[in-house]
């Protein structure tokens, strides 16, 4: 009898991306199939290798790796980090206002578990990046969705934020580069953001893991530079610019009107001790990243593997009967869009798991990013072209004779 339950914490916090889909996934691959994993954001596994003067520094310094360090992370790591944000032009910040964690995962939950009471509500977009409401709703808050246009280039709809701030509103999340649309935010439209934050007193949380992964031309903004009268805690790490996921490193600078959050501070730092510090071989690789050459460069200008992949699985995508996408400006992720006129899908996980089974290739629903509806579906552009649009021709002749 199953008699070990789990806590009543978990109830309400979902995963998608690493959901029963991918179990079934799994369960092909133990039976000898080959899946293509287009799922996850992991460039190291679609032969994106990291910078070898990182990987060589992390090895040099191994022996120094040994024991803990402060809580916050290694000197040299924040102030690498510090450095990085005077370069972006992002005031007030400290070598003590930033923290170092596994991931910027670990670093999400543990802003979330520091503030937030039962009932407290965040705004988040929809579609997200699910551990946010995830870690929102494990924290005891409330997660409430705000919309992103997708006729405007996935912007956020500046009056559905509005509309959803209550007196239980303690912060929004704003994801720039977004993942999964694609869409990167102009200054004009952080600024509405920022305004209306700072009026009604919301902390911004400014997830930027995609910031230096940008096409055609496109500026990025850190919201760090543009608050002045709220908090704003901004999150980056080494996992997707520099492919190295796997050494789990992330940070968080905390920024803007730090006075009025001394309380909330403390909460952090009470979080980051108890977990002792993150991994610190990883924080080796945090100097020579920031500092080094940045050859993510090489890989989203055109004729860049990053470029091509994105504008070859977008061309594919376009192609089909029925699909259309939206061009993405940041990040490794198209959100296409199902015509539901014309391929009737009721149960999008439903129809991820059928295309898994049938073709072998494993996409998310779009479901899981906590979009409303059943028309959507999130694709990595990681493989190479040849590949990917394989995939997609496999997915568009799937899809025609779909039924639910
Ligand atoms: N934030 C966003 C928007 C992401 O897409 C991801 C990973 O896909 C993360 C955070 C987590 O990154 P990390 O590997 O630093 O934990």
């Amino acid at each position: 009898m199953d008699t070990i339950q789990k806590s009543a914490k978990l109830n309400g916090v979902c995963y998608d991306i690493r959901g029963p889909v991918l179990e079934h996934a799994y369960r092909l691959e133990e039976e000898g199939h080959r899946i293509m994993k287009l799922n996850i954001g992991n460039p190291a596994s679609f032969g994106f290798a990291a910078p070898d003067e990182i990987i060589q520094d992390v090895i040099y310094n191994l022996p120094n790796a040994e024991g803990y360090v402060a809580s916050r992370g290694l000197f040299a790591a924040r102030k690498a980090i510090m450095q990085e944000c005077q370069k972006l032009r992002v005031p007030n910040v400290d070598i003590d206002d930033i923290y170092l964690g596994n991931g910027v995962s670990e670093l999400i939950v543990m802003s979330m578990q520091a503030l937030l009471n039962n009932g407290d509500e965040m705004l988040i977009p929809a579609p997200d990046y699910p551990l946010w409401t995830a870690a929102v709703n494990l924290a005891g808050g409330k997660a409430v969705h705000y919309m992103c246009d997708e006729q405007s280039d996935w912007y956020p709809d500046i009056e559905d934020i509005k509309a959803k701030i209550t007196d239980k509103t303690r912060g929004i999340v704003v994801i720039n580069p977004n993942n999964p649309t694609g869409a990167v935010y102009s200054q004009a439209l952080l600024e509405q953001i920022v305004a209306l934050a700072e009026e009604k007193g919301l902390i911004i949380f400014a997830d930027e893991i995609y910031s230096k992964i940008l096409y055609d031309d496109t500026d990025f903004v850190p919201l760090g530079r543009l608050v002045t009268d709220t908090l704003c805690i901004s999150f980056n790490g080494l996992s997707k610019s520099y492919r190295l996921a796997g050494f789990r490193s992330g940070w968080m600078i905390v920024s803007g009107a730090k006075h009025k959050a001394k309380n909330y501070l403390e909460g952090i730092e009470m979080l980051a001790s108890m977990r002792l510090c993150a991994n610190v071989p990883a924080m080796f690789a945090v100097q020579t990243a920031l500092g080094g050459y940045q050859s993510i460069n090489e890989l989203i200008l055109p004729g860049g593997r990053l470029h091509d992949q994105r504008d070859a699985a977008l061309t594919a995508l376009n192609d089909i009967p029925g699909i259309s996408c939206v061009k993405p400006k940041g990040a490794l992720y198209l959100f296409p869009k199902i015509d539901l006129d014309l391929h009737k899908i009721k149960d999008d996980q439903q129809m991820v798991l059928d295309f898994l089974i049938q073709e072998k290739v494993l996409l998310v629903q779009g479901t899981a990013f906590n979009w409303p509806e059943r028309d959507h579906l999130r694709i990595v552009f990681l493989p190479r072209e040849d590949e990917l649009t394989r995939a997609i021709e496999r997915f568009g002749h799937f899809i025609q004779r779909y039924r639910q």
